[in-house]
């Protein structure tokens, strides 16, 4: 009897050079074989005549090759031409690129064949014909088992159609695929509990696997090609199901632990008020409301706050803090890069300035008896509120008593680094921040432990910002654009891409760049900042260039995140087509930050590729990051959006982030019902995992 976790050495006709070749993609288990599920199903539980086929029908024949050739062809290259007959009538099947030589071995005259496909009409020789069909070969001798040439599962039934193996075809995975089938344990323990099986139509494991691989003559073909059927939809369950109870654990688990709990007394109150400089937004007022709740209850607040570039996530942020010193407790807000660092720090002084707290900021250059002092009056507590980069995860950084944890621009940090700055505290309250906006989908498998908050609505008095796409060849255009700007008061950003690997040859194109705009611009100031100055050079520069000292700043993509001077107008972004859609939509949000009209200029080369062109052109016609969001995940696919990788981003075995939200809101709310009962919650998910460790997120789950 095999289980799931049968070596896949056992499986019947798996010899020795087969499992070499199975385990080296992975196919270690007999679970690990029978979750490889078919990429396509064709029917073929009838065969039609070749003398009953009309053009146009999808179909599945059966039938002898009669004569094979291959043609050289004067627009198409070589095609191999297949005649077949069974008897009733003969047809034709042109295969393209038939000058594999493979291809004609195996489709020799004599041999029986099924085919399937859309059957067409040649034009020339109005014949009815299969382009390109798929084919098997019925009399194929299968060398590692004593099978017979052709057996039901190949004909006569709905038939799973594999991706091969390392050269292992379809009909040998079919076979083998049986045989495990056959040899399985029956009933199989199902993790997933009957009640939840019951309510949403889903089979047990054992149905789900032997239908999933061999469907009965009544199923719904276009249910499975769409991976709709019940075993399809139980699988994607199974996935989502698990990745969500971790989260839910999670969740439950710190609504368990009492944390700091603050009171918002009216003298939190009215110290609150003190610091807004201006009227917040209703989503401003709604989100700070969320977090307040979680501040005021017994368990750690752990929440994403989630809001377009310049919508206003800062002072929600300083809000909070606010409530965590007025209540006793020191605050620390993180920031992925020491220039967002460092303006959080002067946002900070200036904010919070009218409740004279104690200020810090942890720089990279610090010097050593400065960072030491700093560290003792974090320790002892004279230090209020501290910023930093990374730098605040050193061992070094001891606080007195850590009660809020702010996180900005949370897809530039993992969950490990979340953890870490959490842990200097007990239990603290922790708000993260991201103006990456993701789609729901993947919020909810990326940060699926944390309580969402949104800031839906920018702040009034914002002007558009135009984006135009624009060509080196019109570069003159463009500087004049930028002069007229100058020429207003205005300052401009230009941007140049960095990426790591050839560091030098970007920082030699921006060092260029600056060279000519201080050329073109000779009667205004324009300054390089780039990410090898030090950091006090760096500062000067933004402190400048923020004081309107400067017309023009030549950055490269260090300027990205955070980064806020209402003055500036326009952002001219070099080679955008070398950039991504979120860091395009970042940097973009440097500007319109005013109430004057604001440009975003996108330079690339006359030529660029397919992509690039349909990034640009998503940038030109919106500027909603939620629906940028959305262009990216189909641009990219989840694992290559914006920061999932260093998220850890689940890779999933069957489940489609972007085809099957529905499943994963319908696994989110499952899981939120099992934890009620922790201890059978906990159960579950060991089961579960010992099957898929492949999708835990890391570093959420600890099981035993
Ligand atoms: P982000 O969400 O990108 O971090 P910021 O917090 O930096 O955005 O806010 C962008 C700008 O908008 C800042 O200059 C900030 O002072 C200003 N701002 C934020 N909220 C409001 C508001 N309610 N009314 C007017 N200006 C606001
Ligand atoms: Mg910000």
């Amino acid at each position: 009897m095999l289980r799931l976790d049968t070596d896949v050495q056992f499986v019947k006709g798996v010899g020795p050079r087969r499992v070499s070749l199975l385990t080296s993609r992975g196919v270690r288990t007999v679970g690990d074989l029978l979750l490889r599920i078919p990429r396509t199903y064709q029917d073929r539980s009838t065969f039609a005549s070749l003398d009953s086929l009309r053009a146009g029908q999808d179909a599945a024949v059966r039938a002898k090759i009669y004569r094979a050739r291959s043609i050289q062809t004067r627009t198409r290259g070589r095609i191999l031409e297949v005649i077949l007959t069974d008897g009733t009538s003969f047809a034709y099947a042109k295969w393209f690129h038939g000058g594999s030589t493979s291809l004609s071995r195996s489709l020799a005259a004599g041999r029986e064949i099924i085919l399937f496909g859309r059957v067409d009409r040649d034009n020339y020789e109005s014949k009815l014909v299969f382009f390109n069909p798929e084919f098997e070969l019925l009399d194929e001798a299968d060398p590692s088992q004593e099978t017979p040439s052709v057996n039901s599962l190949d004909v006569g039934r709905i038939v799973p159609i594999y991706e091969e193996i390392g050269g292992m075809t379809s009909r040998q995975l079919r076979r083998i695929i049986a045989a495990a089938l056959a040899d399985l344990a029956d009933p199989l323990d199902d993790p997933i509990p009957s009640r939840v099986r019951n309510d949403h139509g889903f089979p047990d494991l054992r149905a789900c696997l032997q239908g999933i691989h061999f469907p009965s003559a009544g199923d719904n073909i276009h249910d499975l090609n769409r991976r709709e059927s019940p075993a399809h939809r139980r699988l994607i369950f199974e996935e989502f199901f698990l990745l969500e109870l971790v989260f839910a654990l999670r969740k439950k688990q710190s609504q368990l632990t009492t944390g700091v709990r603050f009171e918002t007394s009216d003298r939190v109150r009215s110290a609150v008020k003190k610091i807004l400089p201006f009227h917040p937004t209703t989503a401003q007022k709604r989100v700070l409301r969320e977090i307040v709740e979680d501040l005021k209850a017994p368990h750690p607040m752990n929440r994403l706050l989630q809001g377009d570039v310049g919508s206003g996530k800062t002072i929600v942020a300083f809000e909070a803090v606010v409530v965590a010193i007025e209540n006793g407790y020191q605050a620390a807000i993180m920031a992925p890069t020491e220039i967002l660092a460092e303006q959080h720090y002067l946002n900070a002084k200036r904010v919070l300035a009218p409740l004279g707290y104690s200020i810090g900021v942890l720089r990279r250059g610090i010097k050593k008896a400065e960072k030491k002092k700093l560290f003792e009056a974090l320790a002892e507590g004279s230090i209020q509120l501290i910023i930093g980069t990374h730098v605040l995860l050193e061992e070094s950084t001891v606080f007195w008593k850590l009660g809020l944890v702010v996180i900005d621009e949370q897809h530039r940090f993992g969950v490990v680094q979340r953890l870490r700055l959490m842990s200097k505290g007990d239990q603290p309250n922790t708000l993260v921040m991201t103006a990456t906006p993701i789609p729901r989908t993947l919020a909810m498998t990326l940060y699926g432990d944390l309580d969402l908050s949104v800031i839906d609505e920018m702040p009034p008095g914002r002007s558009p910002i135009k984006t135009i796409h624009e060509t080196e060849r019109n570069a003159d255009r463009v500087h004049t654009r930028l002069s007229e700007e100058m020429g207003k008061g205005r300052q401009c950003y230009v941007v140049y891409p960095v990426i790591e690997e050839s560091e030098k040859v970007d920082l030699k194109s921006a060092t260029e760049g600056f060279e000519r705009l201080s050329r073109v611009f000779s009667n205004r100031t324009v300054a390089l900042l780039h990410g090898r100055l030090k950091s006090d050079e760096k500062e000067a520069i933004m402190r400048a260039f923020a004081a309107g000292k400067l017309d023009a700043l030549v950055a490269t993509t260090v300027i990205e995140v955070g980064v806020d001077v209402a003055n500036a107008t326009v952002m001219m972004i070099e080679h955008a087509e070398r950039f991504g859609l979120a860091q395009l939509h970042q940097l973009r949000g440097r500007v319109g930050r005013g109430s004057a009209a604001s440009l975003c200029v996108l330079m690339t080369p006359d030529r660029i590729g397919e992509t690039a062109r349909e990034r640009i052109d998503a940038m030109v016609s919106t500027t909603n990051g939620f629906r940028l969001a959305e262009v990216d995940l189909r641009l990219r696919g989840p694992g290559e959006m914006a920061g999932t990788r260093q998220s850890g981003l689940p890779e999933f075995r069957i489940a489609n982030l972007m085809e099957d939200s529905l499943l994963l809101a319908l696994a989110q709310n499952e899981a939120k019902k099992f934890v009620e009962s922790e201890e059978q919650a906990l159960r579950l998910l060991k089961e579960l995992s010992s099957r898929s460790s492949s999708i835990t997120p890391a570093g959420l789950v600890t099981v035993g």
